[in-house]
């Protein structure tokens, strides 16, 4: 289907285009600043609430890594998703009850944060013949109302969910509480950097660790500077969210 593009739709993909540039400017910036280079941190684009043509326009200009949060939109824009040169994960909350919906749609899920929940992904994965790779996310925070492992839990989780089969644990997640202040922010990711850390260089069977998944629109780059190596942002490349 070719259509025109209205003078707004152009507009937002010039902005697009300009917020890519300035991110990826800023990410290798980060990187290169702990003696990385600018290809070690993946650029993942957290895409709630954003339109299928404007993910794929970003696509366009080189991301390789996009993010859901929730089934129903995700399986709502899925058969629009330009796929052939991105990876698509689960980045939210997951039910147990909707494993099912997604296995075999997304190369990655971040939010693991039960045994159940991995039990059901393993599950799901050996039905379907394939392996789903995921991160464990962390409550770093402690935050009452957040999902995630408690960090005293999280050795003895990850080391539950090596056992089973068809799901391998690839690395950690996390989103730390809102901060006002920067020091505040980079106590959360240096914690988290430490967490990942210890448990990757623990020795012991198929745990092998490679992605520390942390830092957003207001805080990436501090996150890299602490250690990360993949950032989820969302609304500094797609422009504030408008919730429908
Ligand atoms: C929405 C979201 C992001 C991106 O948030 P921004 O502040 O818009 O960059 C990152 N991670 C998760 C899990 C999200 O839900």
């Amino acid at each position: 289907m070719i259509r025109k593009l209205s003078t707004e739709q152009q507009a937002k993909m010039d902005d697009i285009r300009a917020n890519y540039e300035e991110i990826t400017r800023k990410i290798a910036d980060a990187a290169q600043k702990t003696g990385r280079c600018p290809e070690d941190i993946h650029f993942l684009a957290a895409t709630k609430t954003v339109e299928p043509e404007f993910i794929n326009y970003a696509i366009s200009l080189g991301l390789k890594e996009i993010g859901e949060n929730r089934v129903q939109e995700l399986l709502s824009k899925y058969d629009e998703y330009d796929l052939s040169k991105a990876d698509l994960q689960f980045i939210g909350h997951l039910q147990t009850n909707k494993v099912r919906q997604i296995i075999g749609k997304v190369s990655m899920i971040q939010s693991v944060d039960s045994l159940k929940l991995a039990q059901e992904i393993s599950r799901q994965s050996q039905k379907n013949g394939l392996t789903t790779d995921v991160l464990i996310e962390v409550n770093i925070g402690r935050e009452e109302n957040k999902s995630g492992v408690l960090s005293e839990h999280l050795e003895e989780l990850t080391a539950q969910i090596s056992l089973l089969d068809n799901i391998k644990v690839r690395g950690l997640m996390s989103v730390p509480p809102i901060c006002d202040s920067e020091k505040e922010i980079s106590k959360f990711f240096d914690d988290m950097y430490k967490l990942f850390v210890d448990i990757s260089t623990k020795k012991s069977d198929n745990i092998c660790m490679d992605i520390l998944s942390m830092g957003m629109s207001d805080d990436y780059e501090r996150a890299i500077l602490s250690g990360a190596n993949m950032v989820r942002i969302g609304s500094r490349l797609f422009g504030a969210r408008i919730y429908r």
